[in-house]
């Protein structure tokens, strides 16, 4: 579905991203783990046309995608919920919801959608429908960013560190929102996460970024067993 081939990404004359290859196979949910700053962002925002590889390619169903801008991107399927959430404070829940629902390809059917779809999976949200976003917890806040990330109805869902910053009680339900999310909508999801052990528990597959390389990618059941996993990134 997506293909991320050999990408180089700069930030001025900073490299950010040195050759980064990567896959996602339709239903898959796929993780990309490494230490802050690593270019697991750079990575998501590439694929979603914020930035532009200076070398490499973004394939999407079979398109190349890496010179389109943004907004086309979001059309052909591909929904971005950035880290830090990125809702409006002050308008409602219902509000923030429907804005996720801009796109003309969706746009006629976003009320049947809140109410068939996103309301039955986050209850909360809909007993919140009326409040003001900026006055949810922090979890609530991440479900709706989730939620409207849902409300394009993607084929691949990208989430950058949905458990930032949430009480690990929080952090467990999110990820379990995010099984449904695969499971019954059928939504592709490629997840930056920090909380690595969770989330290799969650992924079909995994990829392992450091200094702007994958150095290394596996099911993750095998990385779950690997020694250089386990120093560095699950505290064993
Ligand atoms: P984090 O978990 O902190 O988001 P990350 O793995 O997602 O880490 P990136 O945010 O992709 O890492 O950052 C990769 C590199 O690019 C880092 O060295 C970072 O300092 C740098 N970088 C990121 N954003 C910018 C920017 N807007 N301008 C300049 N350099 C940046």
């Amino acid at each position: 579905m997506l293909e991320i081939r050999d990408i180089h990404v700069y930030y001025g004359d900073m490299q950010a991203l040195r050759g980064i290859s990567m896959e996602v196979r339709q239903g898959e949910v796929v993780a990309l783990v490494g230490a802050n700053g690593a270019g697991k962002t750079t990575t998501l925002r590439t694929v979603s046309g914020l930035l532009r590889p200076k070398q490499g390619e973004v394939w999407f169903e079979g398109k190349p995608i890496h010179e389109l801008p943004p907004h086309q991107i979001a059309d052909l399927g591909i929904s971005h919920v950035p880290e830090g959430r990125g809702l409006f404070p002050m308008m409602t829940v219902e509000e923030n919801l429907l804005l996720g629902a801009h796109l003309p390809r969706v746009r006629a059917q976003r009320r049947q959608m809140l109410t068939q779809e996103i309301y039955p999976l986050f209850p909360r949200l809909k007993e919140r429908a009326g409040q003001l976003a900026g006055t949810l917890s922090g979890g609530e806040q991440q479900m709706v960013a989730i939620a409207r990330g849902l409300m394009s109805r993607p084929k691949l869902l990208i989430l950058d560190e949905p458990s930032l910053g949430l009480a690990p009680v929080i952090v467990q339900e999110m990820f379990n929102i995010i099984r449904r999310v695969r499971e019954e909508q059928g939504v592709t999801v490629m997840i930056v996460e920090q909380n690595v052990m969770q989330t290799l528990q969650l992924a079909d597959r995994a990829y392992v970024v450091e200094n702007g390389e994958v150095v290394l990618s596996g099911d993750s059941r095998t990385l779950l067993d690997d020694e250089h996993m386990k120093r560095a990134y699950l505290g064993m």
